[in-house]
């Protein structure tokens, strides 16, 4: 079906044989005795180089070939005498499918710098570093369907218009159907949602947690795997408005076996990653290397495929909140500045002490458990202590909270007893308590934020590079 693809064509090459290319051209080099073009159809890294000779191809056309132009190359693949590649296309044809007007195209051989890029969202796929992004990104949520599916999990679809806000942060995104310059009104003045298309409010869901409960308890395991929705104002590198999470929720686990089951996967992606994407991250580490090359050394990150087998290769630091408030409460994180938010039992903890645990203190992805249950939310699990829950959250190194999870309450007294205390209507969640009144049972789960597993393994700095089209306050419109 349709041609064959450049990765392919690479793959299988025979001196000889008739090849027929189609893709975009990234240079275009004429010298005495030869024109060279490399095109590029985005299914590797790797361009393949057209070649023919001074006159070969008619004037006119050769105009027309230019640096983001499509072309349609017909030839015959013979070996290369450049070096960097085995075969070349030597030219019989070439039809131009579409021309870039050098003087308006904004993609030309040269550095542009990354935000530059997210103002050109609808052209940067066709740039090597979004390129190899994007394979990486679809080679990452295969590895994720793969590994759930391998090991028994349903792939479960949650709702995105909700009205449950699972996170209780109000950080959601109103859907309605109502004209609101000109809202019905009920008789304390309020806006009238009963007039509305769901007749109630409606949201953007911020997680599926919660449905995904519904369905751990009836098909054992599940996971989703959708967007997500947070209206918060991110301006962060590690934030979206608009991102995707994997959340697999399971029956019968407890906080072990959850967090057994968050560092197997993790590194079970990572591994497919590191097999079938060698070719990406080798160019990912390459382009790392560059980036900080006028770094000092001491701030240069680990070099980027290294960095992936040791994840892969060493078991994950566990350790409880309170064991983790103790060390941040002894270090001294800067030789004479200590953190700009201080440590004390309670706190949530901030970027700064999660990345201090991870990067200086123990080297490695860390998981810590047993928050305090005022800091987390109102479905994880009381400890017998009444004082912390089971909560988890999955530390990693540049990053911070990579997945957050918890065993869940299944007890349907004390989870009343949590929603009451948070404020929860709980005529609202009916449903969900509904769960615990009914064949309850222990379970657990979590969400992997899947664009902070991109940036980890692609080795980005923001995570609005890791996303085709980012949305975050004031993105591009597209
Ligand atoms: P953070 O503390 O970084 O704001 P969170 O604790 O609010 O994250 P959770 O509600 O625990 O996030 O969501 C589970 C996972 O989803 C997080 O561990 C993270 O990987 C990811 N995540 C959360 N918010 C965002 C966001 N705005 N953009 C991208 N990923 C996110
Ligand atoms: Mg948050
Ligand atoms: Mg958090
Ligand atoms: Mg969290």
């Amino acid at each position: 079906m349709g041609p064959v693809q450049i990765k392919q064509l690479l793959k299988d090459a025979q001196v000889g044989q008739s090849v027929v290319v189609k893709g975009w051209v990234r240079t275009k080099r004429e010298s005495k005795n030869a024109i060279f073009i490399a095109i590029n159809d985005g299914s590797t890294i790797h361009n393949i180089q057209a070649v023919a000779a001074p006159g070969e191809i008619p004037d006119d056309t050769l105009r027309l070939i230019t640096t983001g132009s499509c072309l349609n190359v017909t030839g015959q693949l013979v070996e290369s005498l450049g070096s960097g590649q085995a075969v070349e296309v030597k030219i019989e044809s070439v039809e131009v499918y579409g021309t870039a007007d050098p003087d308006h195209y904004p993609l030309q051989p040269k550095k542009h710098s990354l935000e530059f890029l997210r103002e050109i969202a609808h052209l940067r796929p066709r740039t090597n570093t979004f390129g190899a992004i994007l394979r990486l990104r679809h080679a990452l949520a295969f590895a994720v369907h793969k590994y759930y599916n391998d090991n028994g999990f349903f792939y479960l679809h949650t709702p995105i218009i909700t009205a449950s806000d699972a996170e209780g942060a109000g950080e959601m995104f109103r859907v309605t159907t109502l004209d609101l310059y000109n809202p019905p009104k009920n008789e304390e003045g309020k806006i009238d949602f009963s007039e509305d298309f769901f007749g109630r409010e409606a949201n953007l869901t911020v997680s599926g947690q919660l449905e995904g409960e519904l369905g751990a308890l009836a098909l054992s395991k599940i996971y989703t795997f959708g967007p997500t929705f947070r209206a918060e104002n991110s301006n962060t590198t590690r934030h979206l408005a608009e991102f995707w999470m994997i959340e697999p929720e399971m029956a019968f686990f407890e906080l072990e076996d959850n967090m057994d089951l968050a560092e197997d996967f993790v590194k079970y992606v990572i591994s497919y990653a590191l097999e079938h994407c060698a070719d990406d991250l080798a160019f990912l580490e390459k382009r790392q290397a560059e980036e900080e090359k006028n770094k000092p050394q001491t701030e240069r990150s680990m070099p980027l495929l290294e960095k992936l087998r040791f994840v892969v290769e060493n078991p994950f630091e566990r350790l409880t909140y309170t064991e983790a408030i103790e060390i941040l409460l002894k270090c001294k994180p800067h030789k004479e500045k200590k953190f700009q938010y201080p440590v004390e039992w309670g706190i949530d903890l901030q970027s700064e002490h999660e990345r201090y645990l991870v990067e200086k203190h123990f080297k490695k992805p860390v998981i810590l458990t047993n928050y305090p249950r005022e800091i987390k939310a109102f479905y994880m699990k009381l400890d017998e202590d009444g004082k912390t829950v089971r909560a988890m959250d999955v530390l990693f190194p540049g990053i911070g909270e990579i997945i957050g999870g918890s065993q869940r309450e299944e007890n349907y007294d004390k989870l009343l007893e949590r929603v009451h205390e948070v404020g929860i209507e709980p005529e609202n969640l009916w449903w969900y308590l509904e769960t615990r009144q009914f064949g309850t049972a222990p379970h657990a789960g979590f969400g992997l934020g899947f664009e902070r597993l991109v940036l980890f393994v692609s080795g980005m700095g923001n995570i609005r590079d890791v996303i085709p089209f980012p949305r975050y306050p004031k993105s591009a419109e597209f």
